[in-house]
Formats: C-alpha cells, structure tokens, sequence
C-alpha cells in the first residue's frame, strides 16, 4: 500500500492570526510550524505499517505552499515519512480553497497512492473540505474524522466520530481519509530522524510539472474573493468578587446567577 500524507505549513499556534488586509490573505510572517493536525495523519500512517496487517511500501509527504514550506515537509520527514514532494509554484499564489484542492489532486495523480491521509482540518484556513475537494478530483470515496482505521480485505473498515455516536464505515481503496485528532497521540520525532530529514528524497514541482491548468489556480482561478474582515467586539470587562467573608461572597455569586436566571 502507498500511502500519501497531505501536510501543511502553517503561522505557529503562540502567533496572533489576522488578515493582511492589502491583500486579503492570511498574514503568514512569524514563526511557522507543520499543521499539528497533519501529525496525526502521519502517525496513522505510521500505525498502518508497523500494524503489519498491510505491507506499506511507502509514505509520501506531500505539500503545497511557498519555499519555507519545505520546513513542514522535514518535520513529516522526521515523523515517518519515506520522502516528500513539494508543490511550489508563484502560479498558485492566492489560490481558494477549491483551486488548492484541484492542484493537490492534480500533484497526487502522478503519485497513484492507495491511500491518501489528511489532518481534519488546517490550524489557519480551518475549511475542513481539502480532503472532500481531493478525493472529487481523483474520484475517490471520502472519509471524515475518522478516528480508527483497520485493515480489511483489501479495503478499510473505520470508525467516524459524529454527533451522536460512532459511524462504522467500510471502503474500499484507493480513498481520501482525513482523521480526527482523537485518532492517535502523535510520536515525537528522534534526534537522529530530526538530523536524517533533509537527506531524505524530496521533489519539486512546478504547476506545469504537475499537469495543473494555470487558469484554475492562483486568484486568477479561484471563485473566492476575500471581502473584508472585522475585529470581534470587545468583551465588557468582568467582575471581580473578591473573597474576604465567605457566606458574603457565596452570597454575592448566587445573587449574580439569580438576576440573569442562570439558576
Ligand atoms: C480567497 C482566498 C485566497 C487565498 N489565498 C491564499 C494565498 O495566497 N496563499 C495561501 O497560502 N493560502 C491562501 N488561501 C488559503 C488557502 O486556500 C487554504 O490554505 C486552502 O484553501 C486550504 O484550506 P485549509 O488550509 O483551511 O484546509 P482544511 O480543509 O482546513 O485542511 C484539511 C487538511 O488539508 C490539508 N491541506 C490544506 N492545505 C494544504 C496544502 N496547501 N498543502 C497540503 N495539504 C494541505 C492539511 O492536511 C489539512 O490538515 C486563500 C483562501 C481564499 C479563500
């Protein structure tokens, strides 16, 4: 079974997120970190061979992004992953969520993997649909939060967390899974897989190179336009109680919940 794995970089969790408002993009500046959720993508690939119950010939990291996202493709390196591919072109900029998922599929159907794996969801875009949009390029079925994966018969049986409980689903391969962060507990990389990722077998590829129509990607491609963007309100400052005399303060919360009927 070959697997690919779709990881992302993305601004690093301690950064404040906001919108470039001259171009209406993401301002992606600051520290910068593989997407924690694509780890658990990797992880769950990891699992599948050394659960022995499928032979995974390989493990491919692939990307889409600017030069600096050659950094998430060594961390997916270092996590498991046997080599990478970097899709990288200036034709891409600005593309939307569909034209990233069309140039993803478009990298993925030079690779024929059995199986492609993605986190839930991306810590900046947060669109939750690349794997949806993936798997309707390559025409392959598509799983969502899934959160144990088994061999079957050739296929995979999975459990899907939804709302009110657990959906069994059975599929057959090649498919799109993406998987929720309660599927595993991402391994941390070693020192010596941490000093090995950059030797490892990484590709770059052009749009061009991908087969990718440059008319549906890159602004120019992309249906979404960003139209403006406003601060959230500011929260109306809290009271603070302070605890001098305990049935005085155990008093003053209880009357504060009665007047807004919170109990
Ligand atoms: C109008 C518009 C303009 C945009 N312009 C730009 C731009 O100029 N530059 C830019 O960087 N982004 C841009 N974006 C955002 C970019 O399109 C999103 O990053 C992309 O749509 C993926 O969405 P997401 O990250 O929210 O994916 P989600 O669906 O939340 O992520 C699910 C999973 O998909 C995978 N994934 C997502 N993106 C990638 C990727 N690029 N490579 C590999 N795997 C991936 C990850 O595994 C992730 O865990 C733009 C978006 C819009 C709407």
């Amino acid at each position: 079974m070959k697997i690919c794995v779709l990881v992302k970089e993305v601004p690093d969790a301690g950064v404040r997120k906001r919108i470039d408002p001259a171009s209406g993009r993401l301002d992606r500046s600051g520290e910068r970190t593989l997407n924690p959720y694509d780890t658990h993508a990797i992880e769950a690939a990891m699992v599948l061979r050394e659960g022995g119950e499928v032979e995974v010939s390989e493990i491919v990291a692939v990307t889409m992004g600017p030069e600096g996202a050659v950094r998430a493709l060594h961390k997916a390196v270092s996590l498991g992953a046997d080599r990478s591919v970097h899709l990288c072109d200036e034709a891409l900029v600005g593309s939307d969520v569909a034209a990233t998922g069309y140039a993803l599929a478009a990298a993925l159907e030079r690779e024929q993997p059995d199986l492609v794996l993605l986190g839930q969801q991306s810590d900046d875009g947060e669109c939750y649909t690349v794997g949806a949009i993936v798997a309707d390029h390559l025409r392959m079925p598509s799983l969502t939060q899934v959160i144990k994966l088994d061999v079957v018969d050739g296929g995979l049986r999975c459990e899907r967390q939804a709302e009110y409980g657990y959906d069994t689903v059975e599929v057959a391969l090649p498919a799109v899974v993406s998987v929720g962060d309660a599927i595993n507990e991402p391994r941390y990389p070693s020192l010596k897989a941490i000093m090995g990722a950059k030797k490892k077998p990484l590709a770059t590829l052009s749009a061009a190179e991908a087969g990718i129509d440059p008319g549906r990607v890159g602004a120019g491609g992309s249906g979404a336009v960003w139209s403006g963007a406003q601060e959230p309100p500011a929260k109306p400052a809290g009271q603070i109680i302070e605890d001098e005399d305990t049935d005085a303060t155990v008093a003053q919360i209880i009357a504060w919940l009665e007047q807004r009927k919170l109990i």
